[in-house]
Formats: C-alpha cells, structure tokens, sequence
C-alpha cells in the first residue's frame, strides 16, 4: 500500500451470498443455496433452483448490501417452481431502499424453533471484539433493543484470546434468559465466527437470524459481514468482490487514486476535500451549521501532490451538484503549493462550468500558494482558518439563490 494506515476503514458491506460462503469456509453452517441473476432467469430460474438440488417450499431472497429485506419485501417464500419462476422474474430489477436488485438468492426454507441472533463487531469504546447475543433475534430485533434489553447480552472478547472460553456462552446464555441446551454448539459456532472475525479483518460479522431446529441444531439464515477496506489489500479474494456491489461510480474512480469518495446529501451543493476525516467532519458541521449542504466529502490522505489534488478536484467538480470546492488542507507533509497548483490545473480545465473553489490551506509554503492563486486570475478563494472559509462559502451560496437550504 503506498500510505499504509493513513485514515480510518471504511466497511466493505458483502453481500449476504457473499458472507455465507465465508461462513461455509469457516465451519459455519448455513444452507446451500443458489445465485439467480438475469441471465439465470433467462435460463430458467427454476431449472438452476432443481440443478443445485433444492427442494420447495424456498426462499427467495433480495441480493441488496442493507438489512431489514425482510420488512421492505426483499424475502419471499415460494412453495412450488411455478412461483419462484413468477416471484424471481418479480424481485429482480426491483428497488429496495434506492438499491437495485441484480441478484437473488435461493435456499430452501427451514422449520425454525427459534431465532436467535448473534454478532461479533469491532467496539471502538472498548477497543476490543464485542460479542453480542440475543435469544429473541429476527427480523424484529431492533424491537427487543427497545423493549426488553436485557435479552441482550454484550460481552467484550479480549482480543489477545483466539479462543472464545466457555464461560462467556454461559454468561451470554444467563444473562438473557436462555435454555443451555444448544451451549455446546453455540461454544462452537462463536469461535468459527471469532476466527473468521480475524480472519478477514472484519468490523461486524453478524448472523440473524441464528436458526434454533427442533433438535436443537443451529444454522445461520442470514449473513452480514463487513470488512475493514484497509485490509483489502491483502484479501484478493473479497476485492474480486466489488464488482458486485452497488457503489457510486465516484466512488470507484476516486479509489483508483487511493481517495476516499464519501457521498452525503443528494441535494447538497458543497464539496469538502481534506487531508483526514477527523478535519472533513469538523467542515462538514461548520457548513452544516450555516445551513447549508454537503453534497459529498472526499479524504485526500497525505503527501499529495499537484497532480493528486488536481484529479481530486475534477472529480468533485464533475459532480453536476456540486457548485462550489472546499479545499481544507493542513499542509504538514501536504505542501500548500502543490495544492494550490493542482486546484489550479483542475479549475483551468472546468473555468466554463462557472464553479467555485474556496480553498484554506496552513503550513509549509503558504504564502507560495497564496501567490499561485493570485496570479492564476481563477474562481478561487483563498480564506484564513474554518470559520472564515465558511463564511466564504455562505456568501457563494446566498450569491447564487441557494438561500437556506
Ligand atoms: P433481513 O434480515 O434482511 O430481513 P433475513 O434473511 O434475515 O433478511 O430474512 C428475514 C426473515 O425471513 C428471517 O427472520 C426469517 O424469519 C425468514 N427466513 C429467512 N430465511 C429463511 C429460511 N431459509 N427459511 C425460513 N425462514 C427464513
Ligand atoms: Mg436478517
């Protein structure tokens, strides 16, 4: 990696196919399934359905990076081929939450006892794994959170352990209430998730619902597992992933350059560049404060260049909502004259879109990039500390009919 650690991970969401062939690698039982894509249908969804050697009644379930399918109609249940062919044809193309659906996926459906739910994430108040359980899990798990907590168990795992003692699943298990005739297989399926957990460098790995049979055997219906994007450097096998999921195009195209593209207001009119996510979120409120919108936020990392900025620029400026830059820049490895420059050849190459850039910048070479911009004669800014660089931008805003917004 060419800035190794130099900001924050971002999570890579899989998708729940995606986290099931994790749990399958890990010892953690799922239930085969299969993947249904357009051309599958095409194909005959339901010939591919018998191929993998399922059988009805199946489910068949939205391929989206967000939770909650269930209640938005991303889950449905087909008893015979006749339905799942109608029901796959239905569900493919449809909109969950401003995500379309590309992909289903097929599995059988399951008599369920019980559903549980259970978690591993990274708690940064802890600094530690947390291990959360809960024996009343589901689809309406945000409602037991609500009205009963205490069928919610929270215990950090101490990160230097790799493995899960026994007391903590019978900790878990008194805690909320819980039967201990499934501890023996809970003990086991945690520690497949803690190993997995490290494995692959993960913020959240979740199962919900944990599936309790009538014998008491446990198998995980849906998988949630989120990657800290840091680490995709060394996961070959998740990055190969990406293509599948659902991600602003500026997204991608500021990753090639090793940015960090963060959309936020849709109707936002301001663009946030900084060199640290801690600076980002302060300008973001500041604006946020004036009332005005951040349309979206990028991190520049450290060190860069003219030529970074500058492509840092054009893509913030290609956003067709976004009238006026933020540059925020505290030029400690940074130099201000290598930002002033690159803003410059961005703005050079856009003057005729009649968009602004409002840039602050502090440290080494100030006052060379203060000169650069002067003589540049280009819509450009250049303010002294936050608080007077929003302002600037307030003034842009009001000059423009934007108005509170
Ligand atoms: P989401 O969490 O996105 O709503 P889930 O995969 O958890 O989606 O499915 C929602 C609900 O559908 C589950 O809580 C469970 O009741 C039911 N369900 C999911 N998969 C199966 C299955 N294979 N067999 C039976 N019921 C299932
Ligand atoms: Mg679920």
């Amino acid at each position: 990696m060419e800035h190794p650690g130099r900001r924050a991970g971002v999570p890579m969401k899989l998708l729940e196919y995606q986290a099931a062939s994790l749990f399958e690698k890990h010892g953690v039982p799922i239930q085969k399934g299969v993947v249904i894509d357009s051309a599958a249908l095409a194909a005959g969804a339901v010939k591919k359905i018998e191929e993998a050697g399922l059988a009805f009644p199946v489910v068949i379930k939205a391929q989206v990076q967000i939770g909650g399918r269930g209640k938005a109609g991303g889950v449905k249940f087909a008893e015979n081929a006749e339905e799942a062919e109608k029901l796959c044809a239905r569900m493919l193309g449809m909109d969950i939450r401003g995500f379309k659906v590309k992909e289903l996926l097929v599995v059988e459906k399951k008599e369920i006892a019980r559903e549980w739910y259970l978690s591993i994430m990274l708690d940064r108040y802890t600094k530690s794994p947390l291990l959360i359980f809960s024996p009343v899990g589901g689809m309406d798990i945000e409602e037991t959170a609500r009205t009963s907590p205490g069928r919610i168990a929270r215990v950090p795992l101490n990160p230097m352990e790799k493995q899960t003692p026994l007391y903590v699943i019978d900790y878990v298990l008194d805690k909320t209430g819980t039967d201990k005739n499934c501890r023996a297989a809970l003990l086991d399926l945690v520690q497949k998730l803690y190993t997995l957990f490290f494995a692959y460098y993960t913020m959240l790995v979740e199962i919900n619902p944990l599936a309790v049979d009538a014998r008491g055997a446990l198998t995980a219906l849906d998988g949630k597992i989120e990657i800290d994007d840091n680490a995709l450097p060394f996961l070959p096998d998740i990055s190969a992933w990406r293509d599948k999921l659902q991600e602003d195009a500026d997204v991608i195209e500021a990753r090639k350059s090793d940015f960090l593209f963060i959309p936020i207001e849709d109707d936002g009119s301001v663009g946030v560049m900084s060199n640290g996510s801690g600076m980002l979120m302060s300008c973001i409120d500041l604006i946020s404060k004036k009332g005005m919108k951040v349309h979206a936020a990028l991190d520049l990392g450290g060190g860069a260049t003219a030529e970074r900025i500058a492509e840092a620029v054009r893509i913030m400026l290609g956003r067709p909502k976004i009238t006026a830059v933020f540059i925020c820049v505290f030029g400690g490895i940074t130099r201000c004259d290598e930002v002033a420059r690159g803003a410059c050849i961005a703005m050079r190459k856009n003057e005729a879109a009649g968009k602004q850039l409002i840039l602050r910048i502090e440290g080494t070479n100030k006052d060379e990039a203060a000169r650069i911009v002067a003589e540049s004669g280009l819509p450009i800014t250049v303010a002294e500390g936050i608080p007077k660089s929003v302002e600037a931008i307030f003034a842009l805003h009001q000059k423009e009919g934007g108005g509170a917004q």
